[in-house]
């Protein structure tokens, strides 16, 4: 039976982090917006508990952080179980535990007020690319819903159903190492973060009455047929690893997550556009996977949402292939160091120590910190552009003619910035950016000193909060205008 038909400008398969972003992009950049998922609600297994700098400082350029109140943050992170201090320049910095059902709900509530049309219980089984547009169909409590899109976004997680529907390639390596890993209560053991025992790897914690064990027994390879383990296969690992016995407790959550490590070739394919898991599969190592996914919607969904406008031509989307399939690329290699560094044996004891020496320095501390929280990113700029091009814009106080203001909150409209510096080009630059008022908001800031921005050029930023442009000739802002923003209605 067919219940229904759709219409819509972009379909997006999947409301985890990275889909539930999007839809919120999609709808801020003023495109209409149809999420399809299978299950009825925001997750229920125990998954990603971590939010890192960078998506903390998405959520506050949004102005989502008061929903989320106050979670706990710990500066201490770790690379491959060597302890790492998360601490840079900036509000945000550190490890903040919001579990994934919270981030879930939270997107999804801010989806929901921006517009987006979510639709749960809807599995996608079709998906048919044309040259106009994208046709999808989903089995739903009704009967068949079919869509008609101009794109379709995949962010149907790690076993991506669009993604096996249209055959793209997705290469890379296939599990060999697994943690196994249980939610427990009712036990009373004493914390362990990364202990590394003679047999293997022992990490546990307790929250709330809950002890989170992880366990991988070292030169062990995936269990046969993978599959998620009982919890006789935890207590006996652990048992073996440990010498303890964690049989008496009571799982209230046993699963195992491995080392497989894939990513797409390509991120778009014409109309078909992917994002999150469905883009990257990794081990979650450092808390990375979902943070990575909902920063790849970050990026897109800006892009998206001016292509489907009009305003930008579709080359606009490759730079969303370049741009986060390089940043992916660096975030599963680090993922692979960190998973020969924490289930290797013995065998990697040197290189550990090596890096146990090194993190101490602060260059490298820093480096490392930069890359775990996504606020090192810095996508590609041309030779000889500005050190801010491609990096986002740092959480700096500017003086404004309206007060005092922090850059995160000039980009909650979710629109480019034009900051503007006191000098006596400032007009001419202004006046570059008129044709191109509908897409920037203009401001005239100062940056207090030390604020990492530059006093006498202005610097345009996109609605990602990363930089375009800075300097101060009007050529150069007009041609970085027209590169992000599309050439003005009137050019
Ligand atoms: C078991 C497990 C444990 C994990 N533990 C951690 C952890 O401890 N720390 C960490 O950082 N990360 C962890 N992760 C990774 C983290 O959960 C993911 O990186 C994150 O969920 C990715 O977000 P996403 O939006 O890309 O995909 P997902 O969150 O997987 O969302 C995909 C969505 O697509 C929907 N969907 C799938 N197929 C269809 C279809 N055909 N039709 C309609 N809807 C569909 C699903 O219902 C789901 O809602 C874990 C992942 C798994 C699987």
């Amino acid at each position: 039976m067919t219940a229904d038909r759709r219409d819509t400008d972009v379909v997006v398969v999947g409301a985890g982090p990275a889909g539930l972003m999007l839809a919120c992009e999609l709808r801020l950049g003023g495109a209409r917006v149809l999420v399809l998922d299978e299950r009825t609600g925001p997750t229920t297994e125990s998954r990603a508990s971590t939010l890192h700098a960078r998506t903390m400082e998405i959520l506050d350029s949004r102005g989502l952080l008061a929903a989320l109140g106050a979670p706990p943050r710990d500066a201490r992170g770790h690379f491959g179980g060597v302890p790492l201090d998360l601490t840079l320049p900036g509000p945000h910095a550190g490890q903040w535990k919001v579990d994934q059902t919270r981030t879930e709900e939270l997107l999804g509530d801010r989806a929901a007020e921006l517009g987006a049309d979510v639709r749960r219980r809807h599995r996608v089984h079709e998906v048919t690319v044309r040259p106009d547009g994208v046709e999808a169909a989903a089995e739903g409590p009704g009967g068949t819903l079919r869509v008609r899109a101009r794109y379709l976004v995949a962010c149907d997680g790690e076993d991506s159903t669009v993604r096996r529907l249209t055959g793209a390639e997705f290469p890379g390596r296939a599990p060999r190492r697994e943690l196994l890993r249980a939610d427990v209560r009712g036990l009373d053991i004493p914390d362990r973060r990364f202990q590394r025992l003679e047999r293997g790897l022992a990490i546990a914690a307790t929250r709330g009455g809950v002890t989170r064990v992880m366990v991988h027994e070292f030169g062990r390879p995936v269990r046969p047929g993978g599959g998620q383990p009982d919890f006789a296969d935890v207590v006996a690992a652990w048992r073996r690893v440990t010498g303890e016995d964690i049989g008496h407790g009571t799982p209230t959550w046993v699963n195992a997550f491995h080392d497989a490590n894939r990513q797409l070739a390509r991120y778009r394919h014409g109309r078909v556009l992917y994002a999150g898991d469905a883009a990257h599969q990794q081990m979650p190592s450092g808390g990375q996977a979902l943070n990575l996914g909902v920063q790849d919607a970050f990026n897109l969904g800006w892009k998206l949402a001016a292509v489907v406008r009009g305003s930008a031509g579709e080359a606009l989307l490759d730079t969303y292939h370049d741009e986060r399939h390089a940043v992916g690329a660096r975030t599963l290699a680090n993922i692979r160091a960190q998973g020969d560094l924490l289930l290797g044996g013995p065998e990697v004891e040197p290189v550990r120590a090596l890096l146990t020496e090194l993190v101490a320095l602060d260059g490298v501390r820093e480096h490392l910190a930069g890359m775990i929280s996504g606020v090192g990113i810095r996508y590609d700029a041309a030779p000889g552009a500005s050190p801010l091009v491609g990096a986002r814009l740092p959480d700096a106080v500017l003086t404004t003619p309206d007060g005092a203001v922090r850059t995160t909150e000039l980009l909650r409209g979710g629109r480019g910035l034009l900051l503007l510096p006191a000098t006596a080009g400032a007009r001419a630059l202004a006046d570059a950016a008129l044709p191109w008022g509908a897409e920037t908001d203009v401001v005239d800031a100062r940056p207090a000193p030390g604020s990492g921005l530059p006093g006498d050029q202005a610097v345009l930023v996109r609605p990602d909060g990363h930089v375009a442009w800075a300097g101060d000739d009007a050529g150069g802002l007009r041609e970085a205008l027209g590169r992000w923003f599309g050439s003005p209605p009137t050019a």
